[in-house]
């Protein structure tokens, strides 16, 4: 039987549609995920547990994982190969600049790769001495402190920064001026004040935990907070800042998601960077938390020679997604001292959008950030889709690329149209 016209239109087109995206099946095969790597990480785990003269059940417990970071030179050389000369280094730099990694973060680094994504983003390198900018607070933090430990920059919500603690030190840290020598949560005194702020201000109704890493206090410290911040009428939802999905699964244990669970509506947002980082492990992670009715966001960073490529963005998405974690925003990287290794220029971050709208489900694409400076707030970046405006239309660039005209009138009142 001979096909329609339509149909036959519609074939030629699903034909177009698959070649919008054969680059992409090809690249997506030489870019390494976690889920792919696990008979790997096992054998790396079995290494780091030699190492540290320890058992499987100390690495499933986040305690241990905690407490046992890896913070020295010595030991990490025991598990990555590292030159003489990358060890002196890493020992000028951690005068410098604070490092430690869990154990299991550790063991998602190929130990022979120096431009291993994982390594690059835990274990210090030279280049963040020889960066000549000094700026440690480009957001301005230091001036949207109105009380206790809090960072307000917009007019409804604000961030309790509650720890200085955080399972693994990243490399591009936009905070590490907070992150002393010392691992210290805020005290009580000064979190309860953060509270009474938040109380006193009735238009606060969104209250962001973070830090640090949130889920570094212990479950009862944490919900002595969260459970005073429920009590606000005002506060409408809380939000945790976590690393942990990523860095220290571990800490996702049953008590957690029980204590969570009692105060909905919790929502999470993570900061997954590169489809490595997506393991059995990290999914299990957020199943848990879903499980438990708290919906997980990712934010990424956009960083040099880590994820600054359209394919490996695409399938971190695509991987964030089969773990329910709907990607939220992909943050510019901003110029903090030690870090200008992994700047890119805003033209990535846009070529990135580019390549996701239309290419993909629109679930699949977090909004594209740049931090304003002086604590400004965060400004959305998009490409341009109207490349012209004329009386009564505008000119549509379509994802493919298509100009199209679109017809556009200015709004009338309703009113207008029933009356008439
Ligand atoms: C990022 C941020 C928030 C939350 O912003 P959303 O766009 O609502 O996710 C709130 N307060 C401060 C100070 C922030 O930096």
């Amino acid at each position: 039987m001979g096909k329609s016209k339509n149909q036959q239109v519609s074939i030629e087109r699903a034909e177009e549609l698959k070649g919008r995206i054969e680059d992409f099946l090809e690249a997506r095969k030489r870019i390494p995920k976690g889920m792919d790597l696990e008979a790997e990480f096992i054998k790396r785990k079995n290494k780091i547990l030699e190492v540290l003269d320890a058992t499987e059940e100390n690495w499933n417990d986040y305690q241990w994982q905690l407490t046992h970071r890896i913070t020295d030179v010595e030991t990490l050389s025991k598990i990555i190969l590292l030159s003489e000369t990358e060890k002196m280094r890493i020992k000028k730099v951690e005068k410098e600049f604070r490092w430690a990694v869990s154990p299991y973060y550790l063991s998602l680094a190929d130990p022979d790769d120096k431009y291993d994504p994982i390594r690059l983003l835990s274990i210090p390198t030279y280049k963040e001495l020889e960066d000549t900018c000094m700026d440690l607070d480009p957001m301005g933090e230091e001036f949207t402190n109105p009380a206790g430990c809090i960072t307000r920059r917009y007019p409804d919500r604000l961030i309790i920064n509650v720890t200085n603690e955080c399972a693994m030190y990243c490399r591009h840290c936009q905070r590490r001026r907070n992150i002393g020598e010392e691992d210290v949560h805020r005290s009580r005194k000064m979190i309860q004040e953060s509270i009474d702020y938040i109380r006193e201000n009735e238009e606060i109704r969104d209250v962001l935990i973070t830090g640090g890493d949130a889920l570094c206090l212990p479950d009862d410290y944490l919900e002595w907070i969260i459970k005073q911040l429920k009590e606000i009428p005002h506060v409408d939802y809380i939000r945790l800042g976590t690393r942990c999905l990523v860095t220290m699964p571990q800490r996702i244990t049953d008590q957690l998601c029980s204590m969570l669970k009692k105060y909905h509506p919790i929502y999470i947002n993570t900061h997954f960077n590169h489809p490595i980082e997506i393991t059995e492990a990290s999914k299990a992670a957020c199943e848990k938390l879903a499980d438990s009715g708290i919906v997980l966001g990712n934010q990424a960073v956009l960083l040099n020679g880590i994820n600054n490529d359209k394919y490996i963005m695409r399938v971190l998405n695509h991987e964030l997604l089969k773990c329910r974690v709907r990607p939220y925003y992909i943050f510019h990287a901003k110029h903090v001292q030690g870090t200008a290794h992994f700047n890119t220029s805003i033209e990535d971050g846009i070529e990135i959008m580019e390549y996701l709208r239309g290419y993909t489900s629109g679930m699949a694409i977090p909004t594209f950030i740049v931090n304003a400076p002086k604590g400004l707030g965060k400004t959305p970046i998009f490409p341009n889709y109207i490349v012209s405006r004329g009386p009564g239309y505008v000119q549509l660039r379509t994802w493919e690329g298509n100009i199209v005209k679109y017809e556009d009138h200015e709004t009338k009142d309703i009113r207008n149209y029933l009356e008439s």
